[in-house]
């Protein structure tokens, strides 16, 4: 009986030890989203948008990864409007699907309720046009932010609004901060320096594989298992120059890229958001307080500070 209880103990130290490992290679899978577009990018150039946005689909289809786009219709004005709507074509027509993420960017804190939802009834007539031509129907909604509303009284009204209006919240359980590099990025790009591109690149991919595994931590600290995660990326230069690394990262990660839709089948997906508070915060640290679990805090690294500082110089209005 000792030898069986000091087998067992060391049977689970062994498993405690191997808990990131192990993450690393049990199978899972993964929806990616892209954020923003047409794109999110400092260069306010038509040919800018439209190369990253060339290239990312390629990426996407040569690694055979299915993305959801969500769109800020507001930005359509911001370069060429026919361009831009084109960039939308181009992802319809690569097979990927789009959502809305409101006309404007704007959060329902400062918005309220009734402003934030004309606000995505103004995000949609483009997308939901050009997903009609196609014999698709609009379906995805996103919250800039990821900002969902409050007090509760105007969480509740959007929701009801949205679920009104047939849409399904898309809701983010890997979120590694990808828009904070971005900006550097783009900064380094428009000013040829090569080695702040790849430096910043090397950092950037370095702390989303390191954060992909604290998600898939901290969803066995809420279910015991991996779910089917949702991924939140941007429409950018960086990703566009780094699917490659993304898609290698996914794959020593044992993930496998699905739709928005096969992802949301995970029935963790049907947990209830409790979370009414001022804060954009991703799902899983919304469900670890309708299961009344902790996530595994001590773990979770911040964006590097060089990234942020670098931010912050480019654009300090955070
Ligand atoms: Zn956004």
């Amino acid at each position: 009986m000792k030898l069986l209880n000091l087998t067992l103990a060391c049977l689970g130290a062994v498993l405690l030890a191997a808990g990131p490992a192990e993450a690393r290679t049990e199978r899972a899978t993964v929806a990616l989203t892209f954020d923003d577009l047409p794109a999110l990018t400092i260069v306010k150039d038509q040919a800018y948008v439209n190369d990253l946005n060339a290239m990312l689909l390629r990426g996407l289809k040569r690694h055979k990864i299915p993305a959801t786009g969500f769109v800020n219709e507001s930005k359509l004005d911001d370069l060429d409007r026919p361009q831009q709507i084109g960039v939308l074509e181009q992802w319809l027509d690569a097979s990927m699907d789009l959502g809305n993420h409101t006309f404007s960017h704007e959060s329902p804190n400062t918005l309220g309720a009734a402003d934030y939802i004309a606000d995505i009834a103004r995000g949609e007539p483009v997308t939901r046009g050009l997903l009609a031509q196609r014999h698709r129907r609009l379906g995805w909604f996103r919250h800039p932010y990821l900002e969902t509303g409050t007090p509760e009284a105007v969480k509740r009204e959007i929701d009801a609004w949205l679920r009104g209006h047939g849409y399904r919240i898309a809701p983010v359980t890997i979120d590694a901060d990808d828009w904070e590099f971005a900006e550097p990025y783009d900064d380094a790009v428009v000013r040829h320096d090569e080695e702040g591109r790849k430096r910043i690149r090397g950092v950037y991919l370095d702390y989303t594989a390191k954060t992909i595994l604290w998600y898939r931590a901290a969803a066995r600290a809420l279910f015991g298992r991996d779910i089917a995660y949702v991924m939140l990326l941007h429409a950018t230069r960086l990703n566009a120059d780094s699917i490659d690394d993304l898609a290698a990262i996914l794959k020593r990660a044992n993930m496998r890229p699905i739709t928005l839709r096969q992802a949301m089948k995970d029935p963790a997906y049907r947990i209830r958001d409790p979370y009414a508070g001022k804060d954009g915060i991703e799902w899983l640290e919304r469900w670890s307080m309708a299961l009344h679990k902790e996530l595994p805090w001590d773990s979770f690294s911040e964006v590097p500070k060089e990234i942020e500082i670098a931010y912050d110089r480019i654009d300090p209005d955070r």
